[in-house]
């Protein structure tokens, strides 16, 4: 049997111009969940039958991602076990590839997500789960220790109230630099996360300088990174680096999360073998084809995946 994945890349290939689309919805917005009830269930009599969902878009175009880069390199199903455990890894891949959507998202909400990140009640015979919201907290903040890196730093004077600090963090969240407006603002904003510096210490009555180290990742360069895009503004968008340099290892772009603010709603975009898909879960086909990259415009995330080592 073919895997989801290998369906998707046999699509584009075979791909005629007028119809661009992948045949078989994929990871719909939200889904409906019945519990088929067995005979102890039936003499306790359960709470509901039914798992309704809404406002899925917060995690699906994520789900898709990961999916993607979980089939598209066959190492990182192992290594990222190590990160999200292996039931949860070898679980999500058998769902997604026998097509049951609904159980690959309530996997995710139940095995990563915190009951307080969505609201929950039962309304009659059905569960409802609802997960409206932004989509870095409801998926990648839930990523363990995944994309957790850490800088230290130290200050000159030895009088500082405060002279060595570690600054820890478990996401990446890159803000647009106001004093250089040209070039590689995305590379320029990244490197000043991650590269050493020196800058005046900023402790009160302190005139030090603060020396900060590289920043370096907790538990290794991961698999992939999802930067937090949601700072920026279109016109800093206009170029999206293909490449990135990040804490000594070579990222390669595998795909966006987009935002539409006016619909509140997200969808995705990723690559497969150079080719452009655009993903949204509320459309009838959930998979486009794209005749070129997407625009990048209404950003939230950009996902990157670790270069092979040559
Ligand atoms: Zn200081």
């Amino acid at each position: 049997m073919k895997t989801l994945f290998e369906e998707i890349k046999a699509s584009i290939t075979n791909n005629y111009a007028q119809d661009r689309s992948f045949w078989r919805p994929v990871l719909p917005w939200g889904g409906v969940f019945t519990i088929k009830a067995g005979r102890k269930a039936v003499s306790s009599l359960p709470l509901y039958v039914e798992i309704h969902l809404r406002n899925t878009c917060t995690i699906d175009g994520f789900l898709m991602l990961l999916y993607v880069i979980l089939r598209e390199n066959q190492h990182f199903p192992r290594e990222l076990s190590l990160h999200l455990g292996r039931e949860f890894v070898e679980g999500f891949l058998y769902l997604m590839d026998s097509y049951n959507f609904t159980a690959v998202k309530l996997l995710w909400i139940w095995d990563k997500m915190e009951k307080g990140q969505y609201r929950s009640e039962v309304r009659k015979v059905s569960l409802q789960i609802d997960l409206f919201g932004n989509e870095h907290d409801n998926f990648t903040k839930n990523l363990e220790c995944l994309l957790s890196t850490i800088q230290e730093s130290h200050c000159s004077d030895w009088k500082c109230p405060n002279r060595m600090q570690e600054d820890q963090r478990r996401t990446i969240n890159i803000h647009p630099l106001q004093e250089f407006p040209h070039g590689d603002l995305i590379q320029q904003a990244v490197d000043k996360l991650f590269c050493s510096r020196i800058e005046l210490c900023e402790q009160d009555g302190c005139s030090g300088l603060r020396e900060f180290t590289q920043r370096v990742f907790c538990h290794g360069a991961p698999a992939f990174v999802v930067l937090n895009m949601q700072q920026w503004k279109s016109e800093e968008l206009a170029y999206v680096p293909y490449h990135l340099d990040l804490s000594d290892h070579k990222y390669l772009l595998e795909g966006a999360t987009l935002f539409n603010k006016e619909e509140h709603h997200y969808s995705a975009a990723f690559q497969i073998d150079g080719c452009w898909i655009h993903y949204d879960g509320l459309r009838n086909v959930n998979l486009i084809l794209l005749n070129k990259p997407p625009e990048f415009l209404l950003l939230s995330s950009l996902v990157y995946i670790r270069a092979a080592e040559k």
